[in-house]
């Protein structure tokens, strides 16, 4: 078989694109965490910068790297992509990472980039394994599936929370060693945080991640929880004893981290909104209210966009083969680089 490579073959399109992604794992509803540690950063992003393009993925495949159902999967993957539309991203910018094949093609070509320890050595991959029964081999690997994400699309800037940092450590070294030893074919990208809500803390134990497979809902706000619920959990919210209003997140780690999540929402810094607060009643109150006020209008449309499945299909449709001529120009591009071709 011969195949044609077309004229850009050989150099990677995003020197002249600024292109940001972020994607989200069907393992869960979104959460609070998801909402201003990624989508509220990318969303700013979108309105300050329209030269630069968006692109919003399911990473439905990322999904299976731990115990899953089948049918719940299905169902969070039509959730999450109505939830993403509600959040205000705009459909042309979505798409599912399954329904792209390239993507677990160019991983394979990835895994020959990456060494064993490397990808053993990851924070996430030694927690979730010690959390898990039975560790899945994916669950080992799916840092060399995110930077096949990321570098299919010639990603510029990569906007996460903090907990993803190492994996775009990662894809940037596979990326580098790719590039040294098979000649320039990746953009490299680099990671971008959020001026705050870079890590927002589990509300009953504020030493973990708020995280949507974490085990208890008590600490964790998703994004479609009704009004009465959120001020429950803000309520019941652990406080650390003092009384006083400080932002110190070494020292006051859990009001430090309503205070951050409040600042967050309102794009304030923390110490300024720690100011306005004599006690932890009237923060509560004042957290409860911005979140309700976040999230109540992304409720409103997620209604809307739930009920019609016609539109999801075709949302998901549309994306796809929106992406993929780009993601097979990558993948054509690594194949030949790497003497597939
Ligand atoms: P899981 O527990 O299954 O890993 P998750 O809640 O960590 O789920 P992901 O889909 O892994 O969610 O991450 C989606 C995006 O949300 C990533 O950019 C990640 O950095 C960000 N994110 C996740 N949790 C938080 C958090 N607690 N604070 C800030 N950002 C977060
Ligand atoms: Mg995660």
């Amino acid at each position: 078989m011969t195949l044609t490579l077309s004229s850009d073959a050989t150099t990677t399109e995003s020197e002249a694109v600024r292109r940001r992604l972020s994607g989200f794992k069907p393992t869960g509803r979104l959460h609070l965490g998801n909402y201003l540690g990624a989508i509220q950063p990318m969303l700013d992003a979108v309105a300050s910068a329209a030269d630069a393009e968006s692109v919003i993925m399911v990473a439905d495949l990322h999904a299976l790297t731990i115990e899953h159902d089948p049918q719940r999967l299905r169902s969070l993957t039509a959730e999450m992509l109505a939830t993403l539309l509600a959040c205000g991203f705009d459909e042309e910018s979505i798409y599912v990472q399954s329904d792209v094949p390239e993507h677990a093609e160019l991983h394979y070509l990835l895994e020959c980039a990456t060494g064993y320890g490397e990808a053993a050595r990851m924070i996430q991959f030694k927690q979730k394994a010690a959390q898990a029964e039975r560790v899945r081999l994916s669950l080992l690997t799916y840092p060399v599936l995110m930077a096949a994400d990321i570098l299919l699309h010639d990603a510029t800037e990569v906007p996460v929370g903090e907990d993803q940092a190492q994996h775009v450590e990662l894809a940037r070294d596979v990326a580098n060693r790719f590039n040294t030893r098979y000649g320039h074919t990746f953009t490299v990208p680099r990671v971008v945080y959020p001026p705050t809500g870079a890590r927002v803390m589990d509300l009953a134990d504020p030493t973990g991640k708020m995280g949507k497979s974490s085990l208890s809902d008590s600490g964790r706000i998703y994004l479609l929880d009704k009004p009465e619920l959120v001020r429950r959990k803000v309520a019941r919210a652990v406080t650390d004893g003092h009384g006083e209003v400080v932002y110190d997140r070494d020292r006051r780690p859990a009001i430090s981290n309503l205070i951050e999540i409040l600042a967050a929402c309102e794009r304030d810094d923390p110490t300024v909104t720690a100011a306005r607060f004599s006690s932890y009643v009237q923060l509560k109150e004042a957290l409860a209210e911005a979140i309700v006020d976040t999230l109540t209008p992304i409720q409103r449309r997620y209604s809307e966009f739930i009920n019609d499945r016609g539109y999801l299909d075709a949302v998901r449709r549309r994306g796809a083969e929106r992406v993929r001529d780009r993601a097979s120009r990558t993948v054509a591009r690594a194949k030949h680089a790497i003497g597939l071709h």
